[in-house]
């Protein structure tokens, strides 16, 4: 089928940064670089590109993982890029896992100033995680204080892969000239700074050979240690051709033993050009990778599908985003066979058939109709009703791709639109919402009917608030933030539920006793039936657990959602004609609520785990500030004039954060957080929210 390059000059990729190291620059200039290279679709210009740009960077941060292809020759040959968007900030990095399935190779950025910073570290694990093949660009040579050698050494100590530079820079600062290619032993410099300035290979300036050299002997002696014939060579005293460490290096990067690093200023376009080489000379094609497994749904056996069009089709979708023009768009990663637009394939997640409609290569700023996609390419579809994570398959060849898991959201928020008849489109919308984020919900309170919007932290919140204003005109009040707390036991307890009710007529009969019992943090829920000699029928067992479990969702303590509870039934009775299912389920009920009051039943609450950076000098203030909010001090590292301090700290103590640290530190510390895992509240505390829960809903 009619692909735009053979599958093996195809390359999708990740750009991931620490925020401000530059990932939106570098990707702008990319697009500028490689759309002068082939023009797709409508005429575009570089300044349209740059228009398009210039409205994204208005947004601020990206939260959009769409992906944008473009092109690039590299010795003659035609490659296409897919650039898979990750966000910037962590309250989403749920989306960067989320990419992480779908592309095969990373460019991470680092800031020659800042170095290796704590966004980039976690991301770097997740990449880890999903075996993903990378490469680095030190970008910003041109600040003052920027320092290659420093963050080199920075990246070799601290991240797990071994760091090879392929280039070394061509002055510093001010006078950051161009780059060093250490492989062809050339100088590449750029005449001005200028978008679309030139460049010329030269030869390496004198001052530089020494350096070079060695470097050269560095980057050498790293390949050959990945590679036994040529390291028997290197031995042996034998000169490695350029290609073979080329091949060698490519391979090594595929399995991960080695990161090559690039470097330059996307800023003052230096060094955008050889970074899309180095993409191309040493991130994987999808055929470098192992087939993706999955299960096939009729028979529980484990699968594989290969990268190849005679595969059967499977698919999955990465992102559903709603487009003012086509409706839904879902976004999908074909990793096997191939498919005409117009055709029909098995949401194997749903079980569902359902038709691809139009099929769309989306560009920086045009959208190309495509007539199939196949193999190891990614495109937009109209007209799929399917959900983020979900799996497409033949009909024929069903198999469900390993889920992603998204963690329950951990915050909420009431809101209510400004004008009453908003309240339709607004619920539309949530749902789009819904579609699009996994991590994100809506419901409505059940005892006061508000709408409440839950989501990862208050940012990724009061991103979705602004979202309903640009996108759809829809302006709500919000309420305060509230922590999604949960209630758990400490010990095992038993309970007994009796619904009874004998007077004329048809009466009703249920009868249920349990046993409950605590379990370790984050395993949820585990029913079990113990039931012997049918004292309670099997057809009724299943109404007794929905009744627990209905319970569970309105604890004791304060009304919150139970879990880490293992429930086991094991005694109970029936009535010939009186039982039935919902006698049943009110008596499961009453019996959890009866055994969760004597189990020593606690409160739980999201701790966060939290990485401030601040200059040394504040370090004392922002631990001091952290303890008093609760914080768990985990850890310090002293970067230079920099200090890392990890913490774990109560979501619901970290609430305008940015703000006090802002002040702490002159402005000058940033701090990132995500959620860690659910921990008791302490007695105290806890006494304070329960009031106030209690206190909110007899007012
Ligand atoms: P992102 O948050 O990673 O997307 O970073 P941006 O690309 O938005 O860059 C953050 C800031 O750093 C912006 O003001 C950029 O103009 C600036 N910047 C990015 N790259 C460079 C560079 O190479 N040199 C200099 N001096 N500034 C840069």
């Amino acid at each position: 089928m009619a692909r735009a390059v053979p599958i093996e000059k195809l390359r999708n990729i990740g750009i991931v940064a620490h925020i401000d190291a530059g990932k939106t620059t570098t990707t702008e200039r990319i697009l500028y670089y490689t759309g002068r290279t082939y023009k797709i679709g409508e005429v575009h210009d570089g300044a349209a590109v740059m228009d398009w740009m210039e409205q994204e960077k208005e947004r601020g941060i990206t939260i959009t993982a769409a992906t944008t292809a473009c092109f690039w020759e590299r010795k003659g040959q035609k490659y296409q890029i897919n650039i898979i968007d990750t966000p910037g900030h962590v309250d989403f990095s749920v989306e960067v896992v989320r990419s992480m399935k779908v592309l095969d190779g990373i460019v991470f950025i680092f800031s020659a100033v800042e170095g290796v910073q704590p966004q980039s570290e976690a991301n770097w694990r997740w990449a880890d995680r999903f075996n993903v093949p990378r490469i680095s660009f030190i970008n910003k040579l041109d600040r003052a204080g920027a320092d290659f050698y420093r963050v080199f050494k920075e990246i070799e100590e601290k991240l797990s892969i071994k760091p090879v530079a392929i280039q070394i820079p061509v002055g510093a600062e001010d006078s950051f000239e161009g780059v060093i290619d250490l492989m062809d032993m050339k100088a590449i410099i750029w005449l001005e700074e200028t978008l679309g300035a030139k460049y010329e290979y030269r030869e390496i300036p004198p001052e530089y050979t020494e350096k070079a050299q060695e470097w050269r002997e560095k980057m050498i002696e790293t390949i050959v240690e990945t590679d036994d014939s040529l390291m028997e060579k290197y031995l042996e005293g034998e000169e490695i051709d350029t290609e073979s460490l080329r091949i060698a290096l490519r391979k090594a990067t595929i399995d991960r033993k080695l990161v090559p690093i690039v470097c330059g200023s996307a800023f003052k376009n230096k060094g955008v050009q050889p970074l899309l080489d180095a993409v191309i000379d040493y991130l994987p094609s999808p055929i470098d990778l192992p087939p993706v497994k999955g299960i096939n749904p009729e028979t529980g056996e484990e699968e594989e599908r290969k990268p190849l069009d005679e595969e059967p089709f499977c698919a999955y979708a990465f992102k559903v985003m709603s487009d003012p023009y086509a409706g839904q768009l879902t976004y999908i990663r074909v990793f096997s066979g191939s498919l005409k637009a117009g055709s029909y394939v098995l949401n194997v997640t749903r079980g569902e058939k359902q038709r691809m409609g139009r099929l769309l290569l989306m560009h920086a700023n045009t959208r190309e109709e495509i007539q199939a996609v196949s193999a190891g390419e990614i495109c937009a579809v109209v007209g799929l009703d399917a959900a983020t994570g979900d799996t497409l398959a033949d009909e024929k060849h069903p198999i469900l791709l390993e889920r992603l898991e998204f963690p329950d959201p951990v915050i909420s928020m009431a809101i209510e639109p400004k004008t009453k008849k908003d309240q339709e489109k607004l619920s539309q919308v949530l749902n789009k919402f819904m579609k699009e984020d996994p991590t994100f919900r809506a419901s409505a309170d059940p005892e006061t009917g508000q709408t409440l919007i839950h989501g990862m932290g208050e940012l990724h919140l009061e991103v979705m608030v602004d979202r309903m204003k640009r996108e759809y005109n829809i302006e709500v009040n919000v309420g305060k933030p509230q922590v999604a707390y949960k209630e758990t036991i400490r010990k095992k307890a038993h309970g007994e539920g009796k619904f009874i009710r004998q007077t004329g007529g048809r009466g009703q009969y249920g009868h249920a006793v349990i046993e409950i019992e605590p379990l370790e943090r984050g395993k949820g829920f585990i029913f079990e039936n113990a039931i012997v000699g049918g004292v309670i029928p099997k057809e009724f067992i299943p109404a007794v657990e929905k009744g627990i479990k209905e319970a569970m969702e309105n604890g004791v303590v304060a009304g919150f959602p139970v879990v880490d509870v293992k429930v086991k039934l094991y005694d109970g009775s029936y009535h010939e004609v009186d039982s039935s299912e919902i006698a049943f389920q009110i008596a499961g009920s009453l019996a959890f609520k009866e055994a969760a009051k004597k189990a020593d039943p606690v409160l739980l609450e999201p701790i966060m785990e939290v990485e401030v950076e601040t200059p040394e000098d504040y370090v004392g203030d922002v631990i001091g500030d952290l303890n008093s909010r609760r914080g768990r001090i985990m850890g310090m590292e002293n970067k230079g004039v920099i200090t890392v301090v990890r913490a774990f700290v109560p979501l619901a103590e970290m609430f305008g954060y940015a703000t006090t640290l802002r002040s702490l530190t002159q402005g000058r510390g940033t701090f990132i957080m995500k959620f860690s895992h659910y921990d008791e509240v302490p007695q105290h505390i806890a006494e304070k929210i329960i009031g106030e829960r209690m206190a909110g809903k007899s007012a």
